[in-house]
């Protein structure tokens, strides 16, 4: 006989054994607790405390973690501390925190990882996924220590191009996970964590919290870049993962059409309004070259994103073919940039990574001093 969902009531009953932040009023009364989901048996939901007090709460986010997991049916449970800044009262009582009032969550720095850069897309389909996995074997071709992180909640596809999906991360202790390496990237995902049904289902805290443990619970070690596959669109969710993700820069990725240039648009100017820079666009699927002639034809219309990034005054990365090798590579859990190191795609792609790798630094370096002679 299938084991009983167990209902919120059920953990809503737990919890109210466990103290909230203030050490007293029980945790469900204290207006700090998110929204409760459960699914498959495994239970969600997050805290909601004072940034400044985070590290110090741990034990509430344990006792909240080990009261749902005590739970008859509960087969696991997420809980994350959402780090609130004390200016900022929680939203609505602390229950749902929209994008804006998140935007005062800490950014804390993930240790060891220099530079974590986002790939992100106006809407799905451009091809996101693969110029990120790509992007990553690249910048690690070109020396630098690298991690991906997958953090499209719609649609993880990370473990299929690594070929990674048959496994799952070991944990190093209680808590912290390991990163799978794979082609020499370590690598975690959504799609190890969670179901992709109940991901679908998450309300915006819950994925911030998965968002969180992925960054601040991963083993990811020394890292020169993490490069973080974000969910496509420019919504709210997307908003506040940019906000809550401390990072060095986005990449765009876009296709040719009209349409896609419009949506990018929109993801250039998201991440200009919580001052990530962006370090340019890269054009999918750019032009075709006929596998039997040998002839380029721009069935898309080719040079739409060069134009329109050049009008924004935002750099142009550089285009990828449409071409079959790199959607079979990727189908076959080996990206174009492993499996063909010395093709025309590798070298594409390592040329966008070495213009990523030099935004990187130049918005690292701090501002020329203008010396004036006399
Ligand atoms: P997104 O992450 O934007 O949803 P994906 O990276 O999953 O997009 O790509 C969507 C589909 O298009 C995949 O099947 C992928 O293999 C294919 N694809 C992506 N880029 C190219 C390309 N340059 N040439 C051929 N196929 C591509």
């Amino acid at each position: 006989m299938a084991t009983q969902e167990p209902t919120t009531d059920s953990i809503l009953a737990a919890l109210a054994a466990v103290p909230g932040p203030d050490g007293r009023t029980p945790l469900p009364r204290s207006g700090a607790l998110s929204e409760i989901v459960v699914h498959k048996g495994k239970v969600y939901f997050s805290i909601q405390v004072d940034a400044a007090r985070a590290a110090g709460l741990e034990p509430l986010r344990l006792a909240a973690e080990n009261a749902a997991r005590a739970v008859p049916g509960v087969s696991g449970a997420i809980v994350s501390l959402t780090g609130e800044s004390a200016s900022a009262p929680p939203a609505g009582g602390g229950r749902q925190p929209g994008p804006r009032a998140q935007a005062a969550t800490t950014k804390a720095g993930v240790p060891g990882v220099r530079h974590i850069i986002a790939v992100a897309s106006g809407k799905g389909g451009v091809g996101k996924s693969t110029t990120a996995a790509n992007l990553a074997l690249a910048l690690a071709r070109l020396g630098r220590k690298v991690g991906i992180l997958d953090a499209d909640i719609y649609g993880p596809s990370l473990p299929k191009l690594f070929a990674v999906a048959d496994r799952k991360p070991d944990a190093v202790d209680g808590r912290t996970l390991k990163p799978i390496e794979a082609l020499g990237v370590r690598l975690m995902s959504i799609g190890f964590l969670v179901d992709q049904e109940a991901a679908m289902i998450w309300r915006g805290p819950m994925v911030m919290s998965a968002l969180r443990q992925m960054l601040h619970e991963v083993a990811w070690g020394d890292l020169d870049v993490l490069v973080v596959d974000m969910p496509p669109g420019t919504g709210d969710a997307q908003l506040t993962m940019a906000q809550t993700v401390p990072l060095s820069g986005a990449v765009i990725v876009s296709t040719p059409q009209d349409l896609a240039l419009i949506d990018a648009r929109r993801g250039v100017a998201m991440f200009e309004q919580v001052a990530v820079p962006v370090l340019g666009v890269v054009e999918n699927m750019s032009y075709f070259i006929c596998p039997h002639c040998g002839e380029r034809s721009d069935i898309f219309g080719h040079g739409g994103a060069r134009d329109e990034a050049l009008r924004r005054g935002v750099p142009f990365l550089g285009e990828i073919a449409l071409d079959m090798t790199i959607r079979a590579t990727s189908d076959a859990g080996n990206p174009v940039v492993a499996s063909s190191p010395d093709g025309p795609h590798a070298a594409a792609y390592l040329a966008i990574a070495r213009r990523v790798a030099e935004g990187l630094e130049a918005a690292q370096r701090p501002p020329p001093r203008i010396v004036i002679e006399r």
